[in-house]
């Protein structure tokens, strides 16, 4: 059995090898978590992008999209907060030279005493078999407390370290802890230091007084400075939401695991505004409906979890996240938040604009609250990625490498084979092609044998494969076979079609979302 962090590296390389993910500009080296999508990568991230996209905005009348500029005027940081308070506390090890976020290498230790505790609790376990009682083993066992009580006082002090912005107490507990440099092995660490995280650059040339601007850090904004623009113009009554997908720029201290954690990445965001004192309800709304998003995919309801926080931002009344259980472990794919109506309320200060919305309803003006989802789409294009590789054992020996995407993902959603390169089985094929490529991306491929141009199309997930053969000139059908099961059928040609869009049409997921009534955010 493969480790986790081996299947981790598996599909990084499969991603390479495939045409789904390479390293920017890899002939010079590459850039720093930042990566370029291949000829099947960009296929599999415009199907997520659509599958959100009518996701938010053909199956809710009251969302509608937007596609904002990444740059922004420059106060809109100031107001949002990012300017004063979007930092990460770093720090450097100096015999090895490398860079650290002061935050992560604290919870990682706090994680470690967590693993410390399940492993006396999976020992214990076995030792003690079916008549074992976890909470009552949790309460008494010497180790158990110990570990328990040491995590429990060292998240303490790490919380309220953050929360007061202490960075010499970061440090202090860094050194208490004798927390390493992986690298290194030493405890050699310079102080912490807070460090923005937003690039900037210069608008306009410096003899007319250039102006600092930032590479957005985040797409929520270009929707909250147009609420007006689209509430007027689209005649939009609360409750409604704009929804946006755009690319956003973070200058991470520490880039790793590949595009989980990217300096130019992708968001999906809707921000859903409501009235003042709905918003815990439209929060659960959103918590249910996003989790039945990932869950329709059917990548398996248990690899997903909520993580509601405890530590709140100061705008926020509600926060969770929506995990997946990579191969690192159950990691934030998407965030979901009730933001108040800070950030509206922050550009009607900054920009001295009136940002109010009248209901007629109540007959009165208010700032309206927010309802935030916000997922990443290079996270959820790995969530994919890793929720979808397999590699089975097959009878004589061999394995099988096959990216069992959900249809709807795919790429390629069939590839047509002649069995032969004559014998007019290809012109037969490229007229199925014909009859299928304006609906579907199909492809066709008569290299090598049959087994070998299953593989190719097993290894990028494609869901079906079309063979032709000699009794198809006769008979009309084509052997039809299913990339999970590797079952196959005999079917019709004329029935081709409606196979495939039956296995690769959205619509099958939204009706498993909402049904069909296809509505839910209407008051
Ligand atoms: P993290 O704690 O992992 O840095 P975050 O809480 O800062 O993430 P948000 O600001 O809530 O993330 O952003 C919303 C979503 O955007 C995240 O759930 C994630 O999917 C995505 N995202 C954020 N930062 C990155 C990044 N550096 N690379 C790829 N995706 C990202």
């Amino acid at each position: 059995m493969a480790t986790q962090e081996e299947t981790f590296k598996k599909i990084v390389a499969h991603c390479k090898e495939y045409g789904f993910v390479f390293p920017s500009s890899e002939i010079y080296d590459g850039l720093g978590a930042v990566y370029d999508y291949g000829q099947n990568g960009v296929e599999l991230k415009n199907n997520i992008k659509r599958y959100w996209w009518d996701s938010m905005t053909l199956l809710h009348q009251n969302i509608v999209g937007i596609d904002a500029a990444i740059f922004m005027h420059p106060t809109t940081w100031k107001a949002s907060g990012h300017v004063d308070a979007f930092n990460d506390p770093l720090i450097d090890n100096r015999d090895s030279k490398k860079r650290y976020r002061a935050d992560v290498l604290i919870e990682e230790q706090i994680a470690k005493y967590e693993e410390k505790i399940q492993k006396e609790v999976d020992k214990a376990r076995k030792r003690f078999g079916d008549s074992f009682d976890e909470a009552m083993f949790r309460q008494t066992n010497a180790r158990v407390i110990e570990h328990q009580q040491k995590r429990d006082a060292l998240h303490e002090r790490y919380s309220a370290a953050m929360n007061a912005n202490d960075l010499d107490e970061l440090k202090q507990i860094i050194l208490d802890e004798e927390i390493v440099c992986p690298i290194s092995g030493t405890r050699n660490w310079t102080d912490v230091r807070q460090f923005n995280l937003m690039f900037q650059t210069e608008m306009g040339s410096t003899a007319d007084g250039a102006m600092k601007i930032y590479l957005r850090p985040e797409t929520a904004q270009g929707i909250f400075v147009n609420f007006l623009n689209v509430q007027k113009t689209g005649r939009m009554k609360i409750p409604f939401g704009i929804a946006q997908i755009g690319k956003a720029f973070r200058n991470e201290i520490v880039a790793r695991q590949f595009v989980f954690r990217m300096r130019e990445f992708e968001q999906m965001e809707m921000q859903f505004f409501v009235r003042p004192g709905e918003e815990l309800k439209w929060f659960e709304h959103w918590k249910a409906f996003r989790l039945k998003w990932h869950k329709a995919l059917g990548l398996g309801d248990q690899k997903y979890r909520y993580h509601d926080h405890e530590k709140l931002a100061h705008y926020a009344n509600a926060a969770t996240d929506i995990e997946f259980q990579m191969p690192f472990g159950f990691k934030e794919v998407e965030g979901i938040h009730s933001r108040t109506n800070f950030d509206l309320s922050q550009h009607a200060k900054y920009s001295g604009k009136k940002i109010e919305y009248f209901d007629p309803e109540l007959n009165q003006s208010y700032t309206p609250y927010v309802i935030e989802t916000s997922i990443g789409v290079d996270r959820m294009f790995l969530s994919v990625m890793c929720g979808s590789y397999k590699e089975e054992q097959l009878e004589g020996g061999d394995v099988r490498v096959v990216l069992s995407l959900p249809p709807v993902l795919a790429p390629v959603k069939a590839c047509i084979m002649p069995l032969v390169k004559k014998d007019g089985l290809p012109e037969l094929a490229h007229k199925i092609m014909d009859e299928l490529k304006f609906d579907f991306r199909v492809q066709y491929d008569e290299k090598d044998s049959i087994g070998k141009r299953y593989r190719r199309q097993d290894a990028i997930g494609t869901p079906f494969c079309i063979t032709v053969d000699h009794d198809s000139l006769n008979d009309g059908c084509v052997t039809l076979r299913y990339r999970d099961t590797m079952e196959q059928d005999r079917v019709k040609i004329e029935d081709l079609h409606e196979i495939i869009r039956r296995a690769t049409d959205a619509k099958e997921l939204y009706r498993k979302i909402v049904g069909d009534k296809l509505e839910d955010t209407e008051e």
